[in-house]
């Protein structure tokens, strides 16, 4: 009989076992844990999750709520164990994790079509084949997979700048322009007066950061400086690195700014743009005032926060299809965190894709591509057609989506509006599948 491999039963494999078996597919399962820890990983239940307890917001006018819900509509273990092991959490949907995990484990592997091994894989199987190792992808497959992807597509973290709704920048303090006009106008630039930087630089060096985990201490040496480290090394570091305001005159007054924060597009329909040069280790909570003392951010919104992880992952825009399917071989696919989906809930989601998929071409079957108009479908959008020379791992939000072609400036109002044509998309496309 033919059956797909799955390697990794966390929050992708797992979602993505299931979704194979319940379309009748014979799928084997490998999990090194508990045999072999991850530096996160305590136990050896899968879909462990490995620091917050919580699925994120749960409503509709929240992003990622509204992937759940399309999660739903496609028979998700992940979404539906959660449902099922749920804790108060106010409009989120957190969990009780040891129930959660155990929910997972007992319906995965008791699945009369999954077949559970317990080992580390090291090379890349023959086969249909799907790989969810995660963030935390052993040293040996991570080495099997820099020898198929090569060592300039596959990261060991991300260091990864903000990302804010463009939508919520203030246009009247901002301008387009590239440094010395060179090429066309692609950044908008945030000019500051020197009392501006003063009060921004104060504000940046002072702000709490996370603590860093063992395994995440070796990372900064690899090269990319957190904006605050880089803060620290002096008042006038950043007006020589990123914050340089030569050749950035503002265009109506032809006059100097003392320090520019340049924001870069982000994805391709312009909805989306990051903070150049500002990866940065600051908590969220600090990190929002500190982006909000930027002149045209004042009422920024964050789609993405900045963070510096330990993670392994691959360069989908120039490897994968939008179905998760590894370009240079069709029964190959991706899952998970190493696509370059960040969180619990996307990773899972991924899985859902790939696992159908899968089933899919062991049936003789198109792979199926979700419309972008969902968010499951926008983020495969994004994470294969973002920029790949600077390309971050992404959370789900509504920056992702195509916008609608009038302007709709109640962010509540568009929001549900979103969310209402993704769950309609959502309903007809499963009808058809
Ligand atoms: P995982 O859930 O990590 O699953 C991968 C599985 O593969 C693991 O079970 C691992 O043991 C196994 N494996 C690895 N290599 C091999 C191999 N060679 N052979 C066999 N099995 C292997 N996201 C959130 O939404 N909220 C958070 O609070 C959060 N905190 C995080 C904290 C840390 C420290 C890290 C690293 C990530 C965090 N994330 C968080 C991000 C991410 O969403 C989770 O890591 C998520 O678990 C990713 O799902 P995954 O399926 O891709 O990987």
């Amino acid at each position: 009989t033919t059956y797909v491999n799955v390697i990794g039963a966390g929050l992708a494999g797992s979602e993505a076992a299931w979704q194979l078996a319940s379309r009748g597919i014979s799928v084997r399962l490998y999990e090194m844990r508990p045999k072999k820890l991850t530096p996160a990983h305590h136990t050896d239940k899968f879909a462990e999750l490995v620091c917050s307890n919580s699925l994120r917001g749960n409503s509709l006018t929240n992003a990622v709520g509204v992937l759940k819900e399309e999660m739903r509509q496609l028979n998700s273990v992940i979404v539906s164990s959660a449902d099922a092991c749920s804790v108060p959490a106010g409009g989120a949907l957190a969990v009780d994790r040891h129930e959660f995990a155990a929910l997972v484990t007992e319906r995965v592997k008791g699945h009369e079509r999954v077949t559970v091994f317990e080992e580390e894989i090291e090379e890349i199987p023959e086969g249909p084949t799907i790989i969810a190792t995660g963030p935390l992808t052993s040293d040996a497959l991570s080495t099997s997979l820099r020898n198929l992807t090569g060592e300039d597509y596959l990261y060991f973290y991300d260091a990864a700048a903000p990302i804010i709704e463009v939508d919520s920048i203030d246009r009247e303090k901002v301008y387009l322009k590239s440094r010395y006009d060179k090429g066309e106008a692609a950044y908008l630039n945030c000019p500051m007066t020197e009392e501006e930087f003063d009060r921004f630089y104060n504000a940046l060096v002072e702000a709490e950061t996370v603590p860093l985990k063992e395994f995440e201490k070796a990372m900064f040496f690899e090269g990319c400086m957190p904006i605050e480290v880089m803060a620290k090394r002096g008042r006038k570091t950043m007006l020589f690195g990123p914050m340089k305001p030569v050749g950035l005159e503002d265009p109506s007054t032809g006059k100097r700014p003392y320090a520019v924060v340049q924001l870069r597009q982000d994805n391709s329909s312009g909805t989306l743009y990051n903070i150049v040069g500002f990866q940065t280790h600051l908590k969220w909570g600090p990190q929002k005032d500190v982006i909000r003392l930027i002149p045209g951010l004042e009422n920024a919104e964050i789609v993405r926060y900045g963070v510096m992880h330990r993670n392994t992952f691959i360069n989908s825009p120039n490897l994968l299809h939008n179905t998760y399917q590894y370009k240079q071989r069709n029964d190959l696919f991706f899952a998970g965190q190493m696509t370059g989906v960040e969180g619990y809930v996307e990773s899972a989601a991924s899985g859902l894709t790939a696992g159908i998929n899968a089933a899919n071409i062991v049936n003789h079957k198109a792979p199926v591509t979700f419309p972008e108009e969902t968010m499951i479908g926008a983020m495969a959008h994004y994470i294969t057609t973002a920029n790949p020379d600077n390309f971050q791992p992404i959370n789900a939000n509504f920056g992702l989506v195509p916008p609608f072609p009038e302007r709709i400036k109640s962010k509540k109002e568009r929001y549900e509006k979103y969310a209402e044509r993704a769950l309609t998309t959502i309903q007809n496309f499963v009808k058809k599948m």
